[in-house]
């Protein structure tokens, strides 16, 4: 008979970046295992836990990225112990997106894995309690309080507790516990045996309080008679009065009693603490009331009739919504939700940066309530957990997330929708280097779902692909309820100057502001990036004070009075004179959003002011409550980064002030046009979007930049075709591919001397037609945490082709181990 093998990916390689290995399937498991399974597998002098990627007639994967390091060899081929029959953890559509991506971003296998399939949901060797058979009866042979305890709650969980839930039930450390256990295993009560345990249920669970007697009253009434056991009598009357149906704190609570006297009574053998599981919900208690009714704008019907057919049709069917702000995108996607729910299929819908759309995630939360599930990183590992088996199985069926919400382990997925699909935050900048929109691209292919990028302000990869039909195009045009677009005014910041206006705000936004603040109307100030240009600077030698170990400028924070390292995190008090020239006239220069908001206290000192950035909302839920105040009270002014540029929809807002619209101009990156674009765009939509008109003054030192001018127009068709022709003519995506290779390590010439050989290398072996190598040279960020890189890009036409060469390439070149190489297929940034 033809033997059967199975490549598996043990738990110890899931934390590292490995491979996978060949067990020999067992004949009487061939017929149960399958790729996705949860095995028990030997390792070394171990037994561990492993992950079947693959089923083989042969020793070795065909996978690309699964290799066995004994290769063919007279190597023993074990088999495996153990099959975990029910516990699929991923199931075959995710591992081949799985194989795809690793294939595609040519990282390995498992660091996929890592990534799709989040710790905290896999299984973990642990001590197995099992109680001896019959020994509940000897139970009075205990004679410890503590053992009795521990005996007792054993006992009520039969055969399926582990250690560390023994802990957590008891509060007791496990150190501890197995003190205690090993004096119960010697007098024969518990037998201890090492197993395997499902993810450790973080899920959080309640104790119903039951009586265990019959005969209550009688109890009741002979504990009435003696003052010391009186309360005890009140407690089990009042679980008899309300049948059983409360919980551990609710009877504490509305009894008024302490949760040990309970425990007492359980001691005591009158009720019993029943386990109940819940499941955590990030958003509970924020349910509000149904969803919408309104007659669908004629582009918005459009849109989502097609849609509706595709989905009908089970097809994969991608297309780009493009819609300017406040177009009704959103009740597009909220639509086709409902209609793909109605189709028993689930849908993924997907945004930039959970903590900055509140008020998008709550239109969710209101139009699905429970069918929602939310994945982003901000959750607890237990929250995880239980979204994540939520959408496994089926109880919820709309995963609403950051961009690892692609993976969510859906069923039958049958929408995938990416809101915001130009934003950068959708490129994960750590292996694997993956783009969520190629991704979800690829994830709508195989399962033949529609795929549904939004945006007002489309990459300009995407809307290529719309020009060359590739993908479908639907376009809003206009907003809702025939709002206007803001107008925009473009103020020309050295023309102050020159005027003699030495401040922040040109006289036209000073204006502008006393105006609003008159007819109470709300006010926006934006500004780009935390603190972003606010370096420390010496006014006679120009000295600027940088981060030691990263070759950045540290960043002032007045009020803390020091300098921080946004790479490295690394701080340094202010020091009193310039550590150059000793010059006293060194002087933080530049706005961040403190010096903004000390400047609107001076100007518009009864105006109030909120500021959002990264140092204000540090706490979970804190961005919901500034808006929340932003709301309510009246003269206020809203102070922000990127934050506050994305997805809020206040109607009151009628004046965006962009403080400084140039600090993305000038980044060495040929996306940087486009991003000033978008950016601009963005923070200009968050006016006027209720009855009243709105108005956005866009303070510039570049005034003729051309992503300026066609943002100030909401001209998106001309800046893409100026931009598309500039990306042409250099040949720049979606024209070309680009790989970037860059270099990390603590020695500067080494880091060089690598690349540069692996650069000579490449060139000899690509042709001029196939593409070229641009570099080495140093990365922009010239030093990270004491770490020199260097960099260089590959680019040309058929990226399979570069990959190729350079898969080549770093198999064959034995580099010195001291340089990191890290590659970067279609990177978003260059820094
Ligand atoms: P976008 O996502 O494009 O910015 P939204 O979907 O948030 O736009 O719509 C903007 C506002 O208009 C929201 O308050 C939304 O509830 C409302 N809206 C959406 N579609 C319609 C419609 N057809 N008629 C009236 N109001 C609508
Ligand atoms: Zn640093
Ligand atoms: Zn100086």
């Amino acid at each position: 008979m033809n033997k059967t093998y199975a490549q598996v990916i043990t738990d110890i390689d899931l934390k590292e970046n490995s491979h996978s290995y060949t067990y020999l399937v067992p004949d009487e498991m061939t017929d149960i295992v399958c790729p996705g399974m949860t095995v028990l597998v030997p390792f070394g002098r171990r037994n561990v836990i492993g992950y079947v990627i693959e089923i083989t007639s042969s020793i070795s994967s065909n996978l690309s990225s699964g290799r066995d390091i004994f290769g063919e060899t007279s190597y023993q081929i074990k088999p495996l112990l153990k099959v975990f029959r029910d516990e699929v953890w991923i199931n075959e559509e995710l591992l081949s997106l799985a194989g795809w991506m690793a294939d595609y971003y040519m990282c390995s296998l498992t660091s996929v894995l890592k990534c799709i399939f989040p710790c905290g949901i896999r299984r973990k060797k642990n001590l197995k309690i099992t109680v001896s058979n019959g020994s509940e009866h000897f139970a009075h042979t205990i004679k410890s309080k503590e053992l009795l305890y521990i005996f007792q709650i054993i006992l009520e969980h039969k055969n399926s507790l582990s250690l560390s839930d023994l802990s957590c039930h008891t509060k007791i450390p496990q150190g501890d516990l197995k003190v205690y256990l090993n004096s119960l295993k010697n007098s024969g009560h518990v037998k201890l045996s090492e197993d395997y345990f499902p993810p450790e249920t973080k899920a959080k669970i309640i104790h119903l309080v039951s009586l265990n007697t019959e005969d209550i009253d009688c109890l009741i009434e002979k504990l009435e008679k003696s003052k010391k056991t009186i309360k005890q009598a009140f407690i089990l009357k009042f679980i008899k009065e309300n049948n059983n149906k409360f919980t551990l704190t609710e009877v504490a609570e509305k009894a008024c009693v302490n949760p040990s006297t309970i425990r007492i009574l359980r001691e005591k053998g009158y009720v019993t603490l029943k386990e109940v599981e819940v499941k955590r919900n990030p958003l509970s208690g924020e349910v509000n009331s149904g969803g919408n009714n309104f007659t669908l704008t004629e582009e918005q019907n459009k849109a989502l009739q097609s849609i509706y057919v595709s989905l009908k049709e089970k097809k994969y069917a991608p297309c780009l919504l493009h819609g300017i702000t406040g177009s009704g995108k959103t009740e597009v996607y909220l639509q086709s939700i409902s209609y793909c729910l109605s189709l028993g299929r689930q849908a993924i819908m997907l945004v930039p940066e959970i903590s900055l759309t509140p008020q998008t995630v709550e239109r969710f939360y209101n139009r699905f309530g429970d069918k929602v599930a939310l994945l982003h990183s901000k959750l607890s590992g237990g929250e995880r957990y239980d979204e994540w088996r939520r959408l496994r199985d089926g109880e919820a069926s709309v995963a609403i997330g950051t961009r690892s919400a692609l993976f969510a382990p859906l069923p039958e997925p049958g929408l995938i929708i990416m809101d915001e699909e130009h934003e950068n935050s959708y490129k994960q900048d750590s292996i694997p280097r993956y783009h969520t929109r190629d991704v979800a691209m690829e994830r709508a292919r195989l399962t033949g779902s529609v795929l549904i990028l939004g945006s007002a302000t489309p990459s300009i990869e995407t809307f290529y692909m719309a020009e060359e039909n590739k993908i479908r195009l639907f376009s809003l045009p206009f907003r809702v309820e025939q709002r206007k677009l803001p107008s925009v005014e473009i103020v020309n910041m050295s023309e102050e100057l020159k005027e003699g206006n030495k401040t922040i705000f040109s006289y036209s936004l000073q204006r502008a502001i006393w105006e609003c603040l008159d007819k109470n109307e709300k006010i926006m100030l934006f500004l780009n990036r935390r603190g972003y240009s606010s370096f420390i600077l010496c006014r006679d030698c120009g000295h600027v004070i940088k981060c030691k170990f990263c070759a950045v400028s540290l960043n002032y924070h007045s009020d803390r009075r020091s300098l921080t390292c946004h790479y490295c995190n690394h701080e340094e008090v202010l020091p009193p004179c310039c550590p150059s020239c000793k010059s006293r006239r060194i002087k933080y220069f530049g706005v961040g959003t403190q010096k903004v908001e000390g400047e609107v206290n001076k100007f518009f000192p009864d105006a109030k002011t909120i500021r959002m950035d990264s140092d204000t909302t540090v706490k979970k839920g804190s961005h919901k409550i500034l808006l929340e105040r932003f709301l309510k009270e009246d003269r206020t002014i809203l102070i922000g980064t990127q934050m506050i540029a994305k997805g809020l929809d206040f109607p009151e807002v009628t004046l965006v002030g962009i403080i400084t619209a140039d600090t993305a101009i000038n980044l060495p990156d040929f996306r940087a046009g486009e991003r000033t674009f978008q950016l601009l765009t963005q923070v200009s939509g968050r006016a006027g979007r209720g009855d009243l008109p709105g108005r956005v003054i866009l303070q510039t030192y570049a005034p003729d930049h051309a992503g300026v001018i066609a943002a100030s127009k909401h001209d998106y068709q001309s800046f893409y075709e100026r931009e598309i022709l500039e990306r042409k003519e250099l040949g720049y995506p979606p024209f070309e591919s680009i790989i970037r290779v860059l270099f990390t390590g603590k020695d500067e010439r080494t880091v060089r001397m690598t690349s540069e050989e692996m650069a000579l290398s490449l060139r000899k072996l690509l042709t001029p037609s196939e593409g070229l190598v641009l570099g080495p040279c140093e990365a922009p960020l010239a030093k990270i945490k004491d770490l020199h890189r260097w960099h260089f890009i590959l680019k040309g036409e058929e990226c399979d082709i570069l990959r190729n060469i350079l898969r080549k390439t770093l198999s064959t070149l034995s580099l010195n181990q001291s340089v990191r190489i890290s590659v970067d297929v279609n990177p978003a940034g260059m820094m």
